[in-house]
């Protein structure tokens, strides 16, 4: 330390400023008992410097990873150099209860880690010192940050009307899909499907309540598929479903689920009530298809089959 210690006095307002300083200070010998511990760490532990005095850090604080911080301190006393881990590889030594109220939501105060050695007066390594830093904030905006950038990414592969996988990202998951068939020959099935008079929904309520048609329409697929499916929103009130591991016939139960559904159910607009169905084509992928627009193309093909024979249905392409 920098500072000269002339008198007690000196001594004195020095003891008072580690003891009041914002930073947890504890000093422990090589067989981790606490030989001093500021006011810092009487605050957040509730435990003051006279309870733990001479104490085991280890049996007071069960918790501490005693493997880890027995490794980093004798490495420390060993080299007689110092030593620092950050939040973010580990988020606490104490467990201590987060007390910044501007950072409420963060349950507990995240932590960086300093470890100095101390020596003794004849020169080896007897006693470490901890500094321990608050820094709570600093790692509570991080991760909200984190947050939001995960939140952006996830937007922009998503549809913004519908929650859906937008256009480009569910291709390319069809792209996938049919790489994944020509390596492992396994089932799989394509759905394109379509609103059947769409237009007219439009002219008579309004585009906003046309919205909702496609959002109902979305929140049916979403229902009606599993996990491993993708359901995506191709065009304006297009959408695809990709099915791994499901021949046609198990397509068409699913997509009749759905189109029933739809058929059956009334979308309450302030336009009006609205009641509506879908047409839908499925092409289980054979060795046929040369890439996957080719694949894609059949399902077109079936969808369009289903308008031209009446709507409301579901056609399995050929
Ligand atoms: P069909 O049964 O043959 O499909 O008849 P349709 O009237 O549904 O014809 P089509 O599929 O060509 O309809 C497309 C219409 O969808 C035209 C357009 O006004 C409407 N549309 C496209 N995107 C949106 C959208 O994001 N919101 C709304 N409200 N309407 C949309
Ligand atoms: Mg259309
Ligand atoms: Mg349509």
């Amino acid at each position: 330390m920098a500072f000269k210690t002339q008198n007690a006095d000196a001594f004195h307002w020095l003891i008072d400023m580690l003891e009041s300083v914002e930073v947890g200070l504890v000093v422990l010998d090589l067989e981790f008992r606490v030989q001093a511990w500021n006011g810092f760490m009487e605050n957040h532990s509730g435990i003051t410097a006279s309870q733990i005095h001479n104490k085991s850090l280890f049996d007071e604080f069960p918790d501490i990873p005693k493997a880890w911080l027995t490794r980093k301190v004798d490495a420390v006393a060993m080299l007689n150099t110092r030593a620092f881990t950050s939040w973010e590889q580990r988020p606490y030594l104490f467990q201590f209860r987060n007390s910044r109220p501007i950072t409420g939501t963060e349950e507990y105060m995240y932590q960086n880690l300093t470890i100095s050695p101390l020596s003794s007066t004849t020169g080896e390594v007897d006693k470490v010192c901890l500094l321990i830093y608050d820094v709570t904030e600093f790692a509570s905006s991080k991760r909200a940050l984190e947050r939001a950038n995960e939140q952006l990414a996830k937007l922009s592969m998503t549809d913004r009307l519908t929650g859906l996988l937008n256009r480009g990202t569910w291709e390319n998951l069809v792209d996938a899909e049919f790489e994944r068939y020509r390596r492992y020959g396994h089932a799989t099935a394509l759905v394109m499907f379509d609103i059947d008079h769409f237009k007219p929904v439009n002219d008579t309520y309004g585009h906003l309540a046309g919205d909702e048609v496609i959002r109902h329409t979305a929140q049916v697929t979403r229902n009606g598929v599993r996990q491993s499916d993708s359901a995506g929103r191709y065009g304006g009130e297009e959408f695809g479903i990709i099915l791994p591991e499901t021949d046609a016939e198990n397509a068409r139960v699913i997509c009749e689920r759905i189109r029933e559904t739809i058929e059956q159910s009334t979308v309450n607009t302030t336009a009006g009530d609205i009641r509506y169905t879908i047409s839908m084509g499925v092409a289980q992928l054979t060795d046929e298809p040369e890439n996957y627009m080719q694949w894609m193309q059949k399902a077109d093909e079936a969808l369009y089959k289903a308008k031209e024979s009446g709507r409301n249905k579901v056609v399995i392409g050929e």
